[in-house]
């Protein structure tokens, strides 16, 4: 499904576009290949690679970024990486954990007893080919990101600023979401104390498009949704959080 001129999302559950255990993931035509968010479960991956192939009419290069080693964000990328042959970056952390198919790091074995995930899905280890760091500008197919740590949703958890058709985009994972929600979950790892230190980092980014893994996303004014959470987060009371009511799933 096409979102802008060169942005596209391959897979998502909350769309129906792939396995509903799956988060969004987005797609970019980068000027030397394509740029892919996160690989989801891996329940359907043949499904994302469709979408793929329909969204983009060369797959001979491309890259494969992590924005964490969440289950619904990486357990598909053993299948995706050696299906279209394209590298994986992550934070060093995430490395560890996807390369020794970690599933208690990946909180996956939590997630899983809890009824979060089907019980026969697991986290393939992965080669990661290249690690990225936080502030450190990253060059993937001619695409400029730069990666920014944000603790809180996990302790691996990062989103991606770039330009992107014109508009200021901040690629935001499991951080904050539409409507300035937060990701904090019940699983170890995921604190508020992350979120109190690093949310503060994306206030200044004048960011226009908010493209979040889970939810809606938005092509205007996402700077509002920040700096909403921001709000919350700078007050003495628990900010809305993911999984609340009718808050994102
Ligand atoms: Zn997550």
């Amino acid at each position: 499904m096409r979102i802008s001129p060169s942005l596209a999302i391959v897979g998502s559950g909350q769309f129906g576009l792939s396995s509903r255990f799956d988060c969004h993931l987005y797609a970019v035509q980068a000027p030397e290949g394509v740029v892919l968010f996160d690989a989801g479960s891996g329940l359907k991956h043949d499904v994302v690679l469709a979408h793929l192939r329909n969204e983009f009419a060369d797959l001979s290069r491309g890259a494969i970024v992590v924005t964490h080693a969440h289950p619904d964000h990486v357990c598909g990328l053993a299948a995706l990486a050696g299906a279209l042959g394209w590298p994986v970056y992550a934070s060093a952390q995430a490395k560890q954990i996807i390369e020794s198919g970690d599933e208690a790091a990946a909180g996956l074995v939590v997630t899983r007893a809890m009824g979060g995930y089907p019980p026969d899905l697991r986290l393939a280890p992965c080669s990661i080919e290249g690690i990225y760091e936080d502030g450190v500008p990253l060059h993937l197919c001619g695409l400029s990101l730069t990666p920014i740590a944000v603790r809180g949703h996990s302790p691996d958890s990062f989103v991606f600023l770039c330009q992107l058709d014109g508009l200021r985009t901040l690629f935001s994972a499991d951080v904050v979401f539409y409507g300035g929600v937060l990701g904090l979950i019940n699983v170890d790892g995921s604190d508020l104390a992350g979120y109190r230190a690093d949310l503060p980092k994306l206030a200044p980014l004048s960011v226009e498009a908010l493209l979040p893994a889970h939810g809606l996303f938005t092509l205007r004014f996402g700077q509002r949704h920040i700096d909403t959470a921001l709000t919350q987060l700078a007050k003495g009371f628990v900010p809305r959080m993911v999984g609340q009511g009718d808050l994102i799933l």
